[in-house]
């Protein structure tokens, strides 16, 4: 029988679905995260799956490229504004499409968008489509059939742009590995804190917002870019609802990192060099101006000649040249993976009470609310000690850490 990563290493990456010849392999939905589920009566024991779970593989960076990192942002106000960051994402897209005219072949953007309460990977074939993409959706998009499908555009002749969860990334890459297309496709992943617990934003919709229709977004610029995390809504009615994070408990929990999927706390994914052609993210050093900075700057690492050259023709975008401190001081994901063993009580607490679905003390735990939950109960409040501590406990170990990375990367030549 095949045996594939265990549910506390599995990234929910989806390859093993796309990989299965007999379709023995499905995508389940359990505890808030999506898990493959092999049906033992269609499974031949090719083992196929086990062979290129990038987990059982072990994660293998092989690009020894290191280029500068940029910040950058778009040229062009609407991409940016509808951009999570500096819209770079949207750029490379834009781009994507005129190379692919000039060089007189189809073109197709793969990335994440939303869909009711979920979100999901899809393929677009127009540019007006672009902006479905656009902006961060922080929810696990079930990735099964993304990379069957990318490679079937592949061998059309399309140029393909697949962006994704660095794990995703990775495994498009596997996916295509040994196979045959005449296309040509670039990669760009995220710099990825991880991916949150589905069932808090259930009960957050149940117990907030039971006429939700649609999400629209995550975050957003309206009170700028520092304080970008809301959570915007359709209503039944038709009206939009904005809730800043202080009121989603949803958020709360989400940038605490007390909800994320298991290996999220371990993930060999959180490296500065990469696979891919580029990495993504936010960069949150100086720039060169307070506007700019309420508009929101991009992070952008380009990983081989072919991608650094693509960031440098682009003629919609202003880039330059940052410090490697300045950048990694404000993304700890680009040198460290391991969250400290700490986050192991406050997750296991909140895990039991999303399986009881105790939204009122959840709530109480997630938020700054004071008022009375259980009475004149104050258990809670070693919880609150607890979390305090290790904000401080992970605040010393980061600095630790980026310490030894920078002792590194001073002799990282350009
Ligand atoms: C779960 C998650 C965690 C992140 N954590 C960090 C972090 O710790 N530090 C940091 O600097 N940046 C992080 N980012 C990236 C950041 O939020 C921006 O997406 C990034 O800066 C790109 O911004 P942009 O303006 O260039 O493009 P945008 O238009 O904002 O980004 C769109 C791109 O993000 C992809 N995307 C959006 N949501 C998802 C999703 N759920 N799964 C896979 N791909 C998705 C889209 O396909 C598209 O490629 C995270 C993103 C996600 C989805
Ligand atoms: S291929 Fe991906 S989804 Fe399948 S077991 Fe491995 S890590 Fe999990
Ligand atoms: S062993 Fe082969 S048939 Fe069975 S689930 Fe894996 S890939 Fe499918
Ligand atoms: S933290 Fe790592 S494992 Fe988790 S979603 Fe991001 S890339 Fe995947």
């Amino acid at each position: 029988m095949p045996k594939l990563a265990t549910v506390d290493q599995c990234t929910g990456c989806m390859l093993c679905v796309d990989v299965c010849p007999h379709d023995a392999v499905v995508p389940q939905y359990k505890n808030g995260f999506y898990y493959p589920s092999i049906n033992y009566t269609k499974c031949v024991e090719c083992k196929l799956c086990e062979k290129k779970c990038p987990v059982l593989k072990k994660v293998f960076i092989k690009n020894e490229y290191l280029d500068k990192p940029f910040a950058v942002w778009s040229k062009v106000p609407l991409r940016r504004i509808g951009s999570s960051s500096g819209g770079f994402f949207t750029e490379l897209a834009y781009y994507c499409f005129e190379q692919a005219s000039v060089r007189n072949m189809p073109c197709c953007i793969v990335g994440v968008i939303i869909q009711g309460k979920s979100v999901e990977h899809r393929i677009i074939e127009k540019k007006e489509d672009i902006s479905l993409l656009q902006g961060t959706k922080y929810l696990q998009s079930e990735a099964s059939g993304i990379y069957e499908q990318t490679l079937q555009f592949l061998r059309k002749g399309y140029l393909v742009l697949f962006s994704g969860l660095p794990c995703q990334v990775d495994a498009m890459q596997l996916f295509l590995d040994k196979k045959q297309y005449s296309g040509e496709i670039l990669t760009c992943d995220v710099i990825c804190n991880g991916v949150p617990d589905g069932r808090l934003l259930e009960l957050d919709i149940g117990n907030n917002f039971p006429d939700l229709k649609q999400i629209i977004s995550f975050r957003d610029k309206l009170k700028g870019w520092n304080k970008c995390l809301a959570f915007t809504y359709e209503r039944e009615n038709g009206s939009i609802c904005r809730l800043p994070i202080e009121q989603s408990f949803f958020l709360k929990a989400f940038k605490a990192n007390y909800a994320l999927r298991k290996c999220c706390y371990k993930c060999s994914y959180s490296t500065i060099k990469r696979n891919t052609d580029f990495t993504i993210g936010d960069y949150w050093g100086n720039t060169y101006s307070v506007e700019e900075q309420f508009k929101g700057v991009s992070l952008v690492i380009s990983h081989n000649v072919r991608a650094t050259e693509i960031l440098k023709k682009n003629q919609t975008l202003f880039f330059y040249p940052v410090l490697w401190e300045e950048c990694l001081r404000g993304n700890p994901r680009l040198y460290s993976g391991k969250r400290i063993i700490q986050y192991a009580i406050p997750r296991f607490i909140i895990n039991r009470l999303l399986n009881q679905r105790r939204y009122s003390i959840l709530k109480r735990l997630l938020t700054d609310e004071t008022g009375a939950v259980s009475e004149k109960r104050y258990w809670w409040i070693p919880f609150k000690i607890w979390t305090i501590l290790l904000k401080h406990i992970e605040s010393k170990y980061r600095e630790y850490k980026l310490k030894k990375i920078l002792n590194t990367y001073k002799n990282e030549k350009y």
